[in-house]
């Protein structure tokens, strides 16, 4: 329990620069799967939006965490009524946050108003390290605020079960999204319990039909339980939104894009039959 209070307390902003910054390194020492040019500017372009997130977590992950421990504190949810062991709590915690964020996801897929903020994580055509921290500032609040209050005020999960989560969820997005070639046997094996690159790589394609799958962060339990799971040969998929095609997607571009009316495209096929 020492150990992870110790992990826990790592000063997470500080975890993901290291962290991109070996992802990077190992994209262009290792062999990556799906060569594309530029990855440097590529990198700049997406940097903005960690510049962005560090600055909102100066407060945002201190409301955060009053906000849980309030909570806590009041006795608000489940588990304080409940006796489990604490390794059964963090299980569960880890799994509960996880599935609250696959429902958070799967909305912001099917809300438009919510879409046109989540669509600029899916609006990069090129996908490596760095894509994973191309998310707009303002779904970060509403995504990762929301569903922490929400797992703590029903289930009484607390900041150490959120901290374990975030220690996990972070590198692990970094692998999903990071540019490197994974044996598909991963697939068959790990990716039954577990979202795989290749898995998420599937819910980054232009086709709406496996755009709108494949919500879960680290359980893919979620899709194969809720009926989202979908399966394309990771050499298949087309990368990014086809409304994006033709855009220069530049990182102020893309913070003024939620603002701007941008028609989805299977809208704008709909409308024209
Ligand atoms: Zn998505
Ligand atoms: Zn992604």
């Amino acid at each position: 329990m020492e150990t992870l209070n110790t992990l826990i307390s790592i000063n997470f902003d500080l975890l993901t620069v290291v962290l991109l910054v070996i992802f990077f390194t190992a994209e262009n020492v290792l062999n990556t799967q799906f060569k594309f040019d530029k990855m440097g500017k590529h990198l700049l372009e997406n940097i903005g939006f960690l510049i962005l997130i560090t600055l909102l977590n100066l407060f945002w992950a201190g409301i955060i965490v009053a906000g849980v421990d309030w909570l806590n504190s009041n006795q608000i949810g489940l588990f304080h009524y409940l006796n489990m062991p604490i390794w059964l709590f963090l299980l569960l915690s880890l799994m509960l946050f996880d599935m609250a964020n696959y429902w958070f996801h799967r909305i912001a897929h099917n809300v438009s108003f919510l879409w046109s903020f989540h669509r600029v994580h899916h609006s990069d055509s090129r996908m490596d390290a760095s894509s994973n921290i191309r998310v707009h500032p303002i779904e970060l609040v509403f995504y990762f605020g929301s569903s922490s209050f929400l797992m703590a005020a029903i289930f009484g999960l607390d900041t150490t079960g959120l901290g374990l989560y975030v220690l996990v969820i972070i590198p692990y997005v970094f692998i999903e999204h990071c540019n490197l070639k994974y044996p598909t046997w991963i697939d068959k094996t790990f990716g039954l319990v577990f979202t795989t690159p290749n898995f998420h790589r599937v819910h980054h394609d232009q086709d709406e039909f496996y755009t709108n799958s494949n919500y879960a962060d680290i359980f893919i339990l979620w899709d194969r339980i809720f009926g989202t799971f979908k399966y394309k040969h990771p050499e298949e998929v087309k990368l990014g939104l086809k409304e994006f095609d033709d855009q220069k997607q530049s990182f102020w571009y893309l913070m003024k894009t939620p603002f701007i009316n941008i028609p989805r495209h299977s809208d704008t096929n709909q409308n024209s039959k």
